[in-house]
């Protein structure tokens, strides 16, 4: 097979293997990396719907990471989607009538992340020994809540990696702190910045950016990384649920082979649509892309308008996952409507950083018109709670919510009845205060970890294992820090 290229959406400088991207994390213009084609699967081979997830995983990713061997590969995909999943199908689907969702939460941390940083790290291992990098790899991650979790999952002792994560101690719920500082993993280090997360994202970029501190840490023999959702690695496991997903549906019957689907998607960094229109691009029948935001709706008024623009307010939501003003990946897909002009995006996110917006030409508008963007409010997301739970006796998380809310109203404007695969981002366990007010629950009275009971009685469904009984655990990273100490703190941790 001809090895695939990866080059950076704002230049033609550099044409990197799979591995030698993953490793880079990011391209050195700034720009982010992406394939210069995107490989085509024969969707119609009634051979690939037969697959288990693992099978067809191998099949996909095989086609991106062209210089991985097959046992490479199958190392990868075995090592991350195993008994970790509390489900063997990894992500089932659920179909209330004509929304099919996919739940991307059976993973370690209860949240879509894990779909793609279960196998992160071992892409990340396989192409450091392949590209015959002397140095551990140190992740550093600052996180709002989901992305820390789900990284110290997938980093933990994984030979040659260490992880560091840094979290707001004003800034995480209750249960996400929890899941953070039990953490197992000789490897793992989390702390605590006095601040939020600006404080720690900002703290964290800063280190990034010293190249005095990382020759110095070279020297130790270390070198640094990082797992936020611009990695290409951690984009490209995303296309295997919707295809995966797609199958199931042929096999339910649900579907004929070859007819269109359409997708919906709670949105934030723009990574998982993305994956879904890569997914297209590869041959997968999709009809329409539903682009569902909170209140924090800059890609819903890009959809409607071609403009992204940051004059607006940030509003925290009870879909917080989404409270987002830059979509970094949506870099990747106007790459892909300028046919593939790195000027074009070169020019466009010089206009965001200095201006704070850019307006796309009309060509590039043509090139999204399967795009419909919309958005729902605190209060219709828990209203979807509500209606879910009432019509379907199913219960979805307030980020799921979201979605279901846009796609309602999505249907009722265009009478589009096409079935539709919804991404389900996080178990309702997680976020157990808005899902119980969404079952029509007094909420008021109790902490966090009393809810999960609640919840589990209510909606009579299991407490999964991951946050079973988290609030007894051992606590093992107590470390707080000031954000002028994390130079030190890296170093320490290191030692
Ligand atoms: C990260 C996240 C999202 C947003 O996904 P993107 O790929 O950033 O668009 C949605 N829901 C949940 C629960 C998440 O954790």
């Amino acid at each position: 097979m001809s090895t695939l290229h990866f080059k950076s959406t704002r230049s033609d400088a550099e044409k990197l293997t799979f591995s030698e991207a993953v490793v880079k994390g990011i391209a050195s213009d700034g720009g982010l990396f992406v394939p210069t084609a995107i490989p085509k699967i024969d969707f119609l081979d009634e051979s690939l719907s037969a697959l288990s997830y693992q099978e067809l995983a191998k099949t996909i990713l095989g086609k991106f990471a062209t210089d991985f061997s097959p046992e490479e590969l199958e190392n990868c995909v075995y090592s991350a989607y195993n008994e970790k999943f509390r489900d063997a199908r990894i992500a089932p689907i659920h179909t209330c009538g004509t929304a099919s969702f996919i739940e991307l939460y059976h993973g370690k941390t209860l949240a879509f992340k894990d779909m793609a940083l279960s196998i992160l790290p071992h892409f990340m291992k396989t192409s450091a020994i392949k590209l015959g990098t002397k140095e551990d790899i140190v992740i550093l991650a600052a996180t709002s809540g989901d992305t820390g979790k789900a990284a110290l999952e997938g980093f933990s002792d994984v030979d040659g990696i260490e992880i560091v994560v840094f979290y707001p101690t004003d800034g995480v719920s209750d249960v996400q702190k929890r899941q953070m500082i039990t953490q197992e993993g000789d490897n793992t280090h989390v702390f605590g910045i006095n601040g939020n997360f600006d404080d720690a994202q900002n703290g964290v970029k800063v280190i990034f950016t010293d190249e005095k501190y990382k020759a110095d840490l070279k020297k130790k023999g270390y070198i640094l990384s990082s797992a936020n959702s611009i990695n290409i690695g951690r984009l490209v496991p995303q296309i295997v649920y919707y295809v995966y997903s797609y199958y199931a549906l042929v096999n339910d019957e649900r579907l004929k082979m070859g007819d269109e689907i359409n997708v919906v998607v709670p949105t934030g960094n723009f990574g998982n649509i993305l994956a879904a229109y890569y997914a297209k691009q590869m041959g997968l029948p999709v009809k329409n892309f539903i682009c569902a935001s909170n209140t924090n709706n800059v890609l819903t008024d890009f959809f409607n308008t071609g403009k992204y623009d940051l004059e607006r307010r940030f509003v925290p939501t009870v879909s917080p996952s989404m409270d987002i003003m830059i979509s970094s990946n949506l870099e990747r897909f106007l790459y892909a409507i300028s046919g593939s002009s790195d000027t074009t995006i070169t020019s466009l996110m010089n206009d965001l950083k200095e201006k704070g917006v850019y307006e796309i030409s009309d060509e590039m508008k043509d090139n999204m018109k399967n795009f419909f963007g919309g958005y729902a409010d605190d209060v219709t997301t828990i209203d979807a709670i509500r209606e879910l739970y009432q019509t379907f006796n199913y219960t979805v998380d307030t980020h799921t919510a979201v979605a279901y809310q846009v796609y309602s109203d999505y249907v009722k404007k265009t009478g589009d009845n096409t079935q539709t695969l919804i991404a389900s981002t996080a178990s309702p366990f997680k976020f157990p205060r808005s899902v119980l007010e969404g079952l029509g629950e007094d909420v008021s009275s109790f902490n966090d970890f009393e809810l999960v009971e609640l919840l589990s009685k209510k909606a009579e469904l299991v407490i999964p294992n991951p946050i079973k009984n988290i609030d007894k655990r051992p606590i093992l990273h107590s470390g707080i820090c000031d954000k002028s100490e994390l130079h030190q703190v890296v170093l320490d941790v290191l030692k």
